[in-house]
């Protein structure tokens, strides 16, 4: 795997792949991969001929109190995952690459998908994301973008902003990858206790009852969110920040559910906040 961190360096390698014919992929990271991320690696890799895999912990999309110090990074090891994945090219560089004058006056924003489940508890974290994506597109220009389903919010923001800003690649947004007992993996899991690591499958059998209660013919939102409610109230040490019924297009409640629709959380675990989603089916 080539790793760069320089923007040059970047796009000379880049035009080259491009003039010779080569189709780029982009799967955009914060790094200290999982599996999740390296399935986003595979996907990458069956929709074009050179995958670019970019690891920057972002510190636009990190509000005030939240763990960008602490977040944790590991990019000896994300190199040797990412060549072993059919990786290509790792771009990983510096913030001061990225925000050359320490900040942009720039924001890329959509207000009101934005200010939906996550962005209620996190203001600004979007606009950080946007604006970080929008940066790695015009930097990398890829024919196909990476993402994963279990950033639920995000990946509705991102097809939007391809969407509203005419970028021209295609989104893919690949399957949440868990752990054998449903927990979705994130590279903040390893901020959990054992205990906490047991409450955590609380999330995942929480989607499950909803979905239980959908194959059963419940159609009202309120129920099958009370569903879910349910699980992740019998669990102690887990604190629930929401849990809503969405069209996962919009993030705005059905009146009925649909197949399609996503049923998604977000809780606390001790310190460590987590979120999941499922698509009822
Ligand atoms: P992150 O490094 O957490 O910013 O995530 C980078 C990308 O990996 C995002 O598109 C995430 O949605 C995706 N991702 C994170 N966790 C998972 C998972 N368990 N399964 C699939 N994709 C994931």
């Amino acid at each position: 795997v080539i790793a760069v961190n320089e923007v040059a360096e970047l796009r000379r390698i880049l035009d080259e792949v491009r003039d010779a014919g080569g189709r780029v992929a982009l799967v955009p990271t914060m790094g200290y991969l999982h599996a999740g991320h390296l399935s986003l690696c595979d996907a990458a890799r069956r929709h074009a001929d050179f995958v670019v895999l970019s690891v920057f912990v972002n510190p636009l999309q990190f509000g005030g109190g939240e763990d960008l110090e602490q977040y944790p990074r590991d990019l000896g090891r994300d190199a040797k995952a990412a060549m072993d994945h059919g990786v290509n090219l790792l771009f990983a560089p510096s913030t001061a690459t990225m925000y050359p004058q320490g900040d942009t006056v720039t924001r890329v924003t959509a207000p009101g998908i934005s200010g939906r489940l996550c962005g209620r508890y996190r203001p600004g974290h979007f606009d950080g994301v946007l604006t970080v994506v929008a940066k790695l597109f015009n930097l990398v220009s890829p024919a196909v973008a990476v993402f994963g389903q279990k950033d639920l919010q995000q990946a509705t923001l991102i097809r939007s902003m391809v969407r509203d800003l005419d970028f021209r690649l295609d989104v893919h947004v690949a399957p949440t990858v868990r752990e054998p007992d449903g927990v979705a993996m994130s590279s903040r899991n390893v901020y959990l206790q054992p205990d906490q690591r047991v409450a955590a499958s609380s999330l995942y059998r929480s989607l499950q009852a909803a979905q239980a209660a959908f194959t059963a013919g419940e159609r009202a939102p309120a129920a099958l969110v009370a569903a879910a409610q349910a699980i992740l109230e019998g669990e102690s040490g887990v604190s629930i920040q929401y849990v809503e019924l969405v069209d996962p297009e919009t993030l705005e409640p059905p009146m009925q559910a649909r197949r399609g629709d996503a049923l998604a959380i977000a809780v606390h675990v001790g310190e460590t906040r987590l979120i999941d989603n499922h698509l009822l089916e």
